[in-house]
């Protein structure tokens, strides 16, 4: 047999992306593939796209026609090869493979139909797959965090969102699998495990009937990880059950990731969104009082077709009101297929964006004065980076998630990948500052 070819992967998009990416890898290596990061030297190149919006889908168009014109073999995958199969495969001749959001587990078998001399499309109309803890990974995000993949897809439909026709109805993997995968994790090393699924509160309900989250919580707590960090918390699914299990579980971190997108009751009515008018006031009023420790993140969406400046400004005051610890906000999208694409009163891109710069500016003060209250505090900082001309470390609290909030600039020695006592001594509206409080050896955990 000849030698086989090398592989790169380019990843695009979101963290629920790169475990697919990390289980190619995984595969391939397990397949006896040579993997590079290199895209230079590899034969093919898998492209892992993203088509969440317009931006992402240019991002990952551009890199497609860069390795076009670099003559690399190229694989399709992910978010764009699912939705657009057909027109990638018609339009870039140097496109020999589009591989679906349900089906990157056929990777191996996928080369060597295209070695053999076969153009393939392996796009599942409806993904239906999960990878879990038997499927080979590669981990491609720092040293001592991992991705925890509870569920993929969704079984809403809120009016802007293309994420369930691309990545189908919302399937969960048991508790058992999960907590097995933990525990291999754990004793890799990681110190950080991040639970994603479109929307965790929602965890097992396909297969057990009704939410498990808190269970999964209280199971995952007898894994020896210090810090267990869950994205996507639907506020109206943080029911009492799901509090106390945060409550109670240790190395549950109080950070909730609660994705609003308004607060506007006519504005999510229209959105679709599942608790529509339900998210209010006295329901964030709930959450804090019953975790007033906890650090809460959100996301808005500005500009939805219709939104009046009363309505924006009913946001406005929200963000002030609740002064939240980390906010994103966005300008709305029109996603070809979703049904928001065809509402009238679309605004325009310039008001949009002033809208969004509106937001951030009255919540950029919010940041900074939070980040200023750690300053004079000694807190927890997971060292994941070595700044490659300085030497400062760099590394994240608690109150940092990976690629969405600040970071912390650390002074002093430490490992990468473990965890040590920081105190803070400086702030800014995104970062903190610090130094190591005491020598490496008697602080790692
Ligand atoms: S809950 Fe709504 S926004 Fe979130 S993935 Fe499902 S459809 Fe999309």
């Amino acid at each position: 047999m000849g030698k086989k070819p090398t592989i790169a992967i380019s990843h695009l998009g979101c963290e629920k992306n790169r475990i697919d990416t990390e289980h190619m890898l995984g595969l391939l290596v397990a397949a006896g593939y040579q993997v590079d990061n290199n895209e230079e030297l590899a034969d093919y190149v898998i492209v892992n796209t993203c088509s969440f919006i317009a931006a992402a889908r240019t991002e990952s168009v551009r890199t497609i026609v860069e390795l076009a014109e670099a003559d690399k073999k190229i694989v399709i995958a992910g978010c764009m090869a699912q939705h657009f199969q057909e027109e990638l495969l018609a339009e870039l001749p140097e496109a020999v493979a589009v591989v679906g959001t349900g089906d990157y587990t056929k990777i191996v078998d996928v080369i060597e139909r295209v070695e053999s001399g076969e153009r393939v499309k392996e796009v599942s109309a409806e993904p239906t797959y999960i990878a879990d803890e038997t499927t080979p990974r590669y981990r491609t995000t720092s040293e001592g965090v991992a991705y925890l993949r509870v569920a993929e897809g969704c079984d809403y439909r809120c009016a802007f969102c293309i994420i369930p026709h691309l990545r189908g109805k919302q399937r969960s993997r048991t508790i058992e699998s999960l907590v097995a995968e933990a525990e291999q994790l754990a004793s890799e090393g990681v110190r950080e495990l991040i639970l994603i699924s479109q929307i965790t509160t929602n965890y097992g309900l396909d297969i057990y009937g009704e939410p498990k989250l808190a269970e999964l919580l209280r199971a995952l707590g007898q894994v020896d990880v210090p810090w267990i960090r869950m994205h996507y918390a639907y506020p109206t699914g943080l029911t009492p059950a799901v509090i106390e299990a945060i409550q109670e579980t240790p190395n549950v971190l109080p950070y909730l990731d609660l994705p609003l997108q308004h607060s506007h009751p006519e504005v999510l009515r229209v959105m679709n969104r599942p608790w529509q008018g339900r998210v209010n006031d006295a329901l964030i009023e709930r959450i804090k009082t019953a975790l007033p420790e906890a650090v809460l993140r959100t996301t808005f969406i500005v500009g939805f077709p219709g939104e009046t400046q009363q309505q924006f400004e009913h946001l406005l005051q929200f963000v002030r009101h609740h002064e939240f610890d980390h906010v994103g906000a966005f300008t709305f999208s029109p996603e070809e297929g979703t049904p928001a694409y065809n509402l009238p009163h679309q605004l325009p891109q310039d008001v949009m964006d002033s809208r969004r710069d509106a937001l951030m500016a009255v919540q950029q003060p919010i940041s900074l004065k939070k980040n200023q209250g750690e300053v004079g505090k000694v807190v927890d900082v997971l060292i994941e980076q070595e700044h490659p001309s300085t030497g400062e470390l760099i590394g994240r609290s608690a109150r940092f998630a990976p690629e969405v909030d600040g970071l912390v600039y650390v002074q002093g020695e430490a490992p990468l990948g473990t965890i040590v006592p920081v105190e803070i001594t400086d702030a800014d509206v995104y970062d903190i500052y610090g130094s190591v409080v005491l020598s490496p050896l008697s602080v790692v955990r």
